[in-house]
């Protein structure tokens, strides 16, 4: 990068905020799935004025801009594949407001989710959103995607808790949205268009978040079966019973094992599948419903169910989900990881399919996920300097994606497009949904510097 553009860029964020070394470019050039694209400069803005002063030489000089959190997404969106400025918000970190009686908090980007959660848990407020990679992602990177997580089969996923937001659009200028109330309709749904766009439309530097009251009490069990069609079942039949768990989570043989082997959790590796689930509300009905669902479970082929008797038990057994993807890493040194949805009574079906597509391309695929939503994280294990065994991985992730569509599901329930998927999307948006995607970048940015190839490979 020219030395009077490392120059502008010192003197807007300060020399020690701006970074150019390539030990320090090559830290944010990759995200969680491997792959990598090298920043020409690094720079980790403090305030959103800033934000706006370095959008506006990036625009000018017609330079990529790529907003950052935690990199920890899983479908390449904080890559620069084009080079450029990485824009990394994690300094922007505050909690602006708490505003217990109104319930909304206003928060900057780069606060870690977690650290949100237990903020607003200290005034006996509850922010729902929780990917698994809740202690080190941001919330701002969970609004670039629009995260899940295990409770969204109750409590929706992050697009439902932002009300509004600051947005520094692709020529330096501020775009407020949405409202700090309850509700609001004045004019198009800007934030709605903002949340899982990936930051390919501007670059978030503050949210006003709804929340809501934490719930008094949870419940948590772990159903073993000894087969994965009755893990299947129960999970339909659990739903069907028209109690809504708070999470309903799905771990098949192989995530089982990965576990074992990476934390010893005491899981049983015998078993074809298991469930976590966990119900939350009063006391005296989370009692209830913590039972049904143990019969629901036992009567459906459940060889054990146990409920965790206290916290200590209760994030043990949350810890084991939380290291599946990590202890992934394990197994191959290539993960390809697809996040597809279907109609939550179609997860039997999907479950089939992709057993047949792992013994079709002879590859090892990994299962688990938020099943309750439907949403089933497959994983496929391989080595990328494999080519043969790399062809038949892109060959059967098309058919898994085949196979979802046809099943009136979606190709990617929360991790986004990013640069892994955008081949497939007009499968799914189709030739119309492309067009209307395209024109929208365009009115944003119509010189396509923030985020490029992101979501749409071209415009
Ligand atoms: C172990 C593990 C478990 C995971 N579990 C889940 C899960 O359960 N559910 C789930 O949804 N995801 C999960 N993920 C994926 C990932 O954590 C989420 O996509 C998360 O939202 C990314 O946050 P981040 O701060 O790391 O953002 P990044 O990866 O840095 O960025 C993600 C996208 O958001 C954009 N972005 C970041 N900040 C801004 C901003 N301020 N303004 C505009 N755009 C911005 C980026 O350009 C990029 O396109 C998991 C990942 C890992 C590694």
């Amino acid at each position: 990068m020219k030395r009077d553009l490392i120059k502008k860029l010192t003197d807007i964020s300060g020399r020690e905020n701006v970074l150019i070394s390539d030990e320090d470019r090559i830290c944010y050039s990759f995200d969680a799935t491997g792959r990598t694209g090298i920043p020409d400069i690094v720079v980790k803005p403090k305030v959103a004025d800033d934000v706006s002063e370095i959008v506006k030489i990036a625009h000018k000089e017609g330079i990529p801009i790529v907003p950052r959190g935690a990199g920890t997404g899983f479908a390449g969106g904080s890559i620069p594949i084009h080079g450029g400025i990485a824009l990394v918000m994690t300094d922007m970190n505050h909690l602006v407001d708490l505003d217990g009686e109104n319930m909304i908090a206003v928060v900057e980007p780069g606060m870690v989710t977690y650290n949100f959660q237990q903020e607003v848990e200290k005034r006996g407020l509850f922010y729902p959103p929780d990917p698994a990679s809740l202690k080190v992602c941001t919330i701002g990177g969970n609004a670039g995607t629009c995260a899940g997580g295990p409770r969204a089969i109750k409590y929706g996923v992050t697009r439902d808790y932002i009300l509004g937001l600051d947005v520094v659009l692709p020529y330096g200028e501020m775009l407020h949205t949405g409202v700090r109330t309850a509700k609001g309709v004045v004019g198009y749904d800007l934030t709605r268009l903002m949340v899982g766009s990936e930051g390919t439309l501007g670059v978030i530097t503050r949210l006003n978040v709804r929340l809501i009251p934490l719930p008094e009490a949870i419940k948590t069990a772990l159903a073993v079966f000894k087969k994965i069609d009755d893990a299947s079942n129960s999970i339909s039949k659990i739903i069907a019973s028209r109690i809504l768990p708070s999470s309903l989570e799905f771990m098949d043989q192989a995530a089982i094992g990965c576990v074992e082997n990476y934390i010893h959790a005491g899981l049983p590796r015998d078993a074809e599948a298991i469930l976590l689930i966990e119900v939350d509300g009063d006391e005296i009905s989370v009692e209830r419903q913590i039972a049904k669902i143990g019969e629901i479970c036992s009567h459906s082929g459940a060889g054990e169910v146990r409920i965790a008797k206290n916290d200590t038990e209760r994030e043990f057994l949350w810890n084991a989900r939380r290291a599946v993807s990590p202890a992934l890493g394990h197994l191959a040194p290539t993960k390809i990881n697809e996040d597809i949805t279907v109609p939550r009574n179609r997860v039997p079906d999907i479950i089939r399919r992709l057993k047949q597509i792992s013994e079709k391309y002879r590859l090892n695929i990994v299962n688990f996920g938020h099943a309750g939503d439907g949403n089933i994280h497959v994983n496929i294990m391989t080595d990328r300097r494999n080519e043969e065994e790399m062809k038949r991985a892109d060959e059967a992730v098309g058919e898994i994606f085949k196979a979802t569509l046809e099943l009136k599901g979606t190709i990617s329930g929360e991790h986004g497009i990013g640069i892994t998927k955008s081949r497939y999307i007009k499968d799914e948006l189709g030739e119309t949904g492309i067009e209307v995607t395209k024109r929208i970048k365009r009115v944003f940015d119509p010189n396509n510097i923030m985020n490029p190839g992101k979501i749409l490979d071209h415009m």
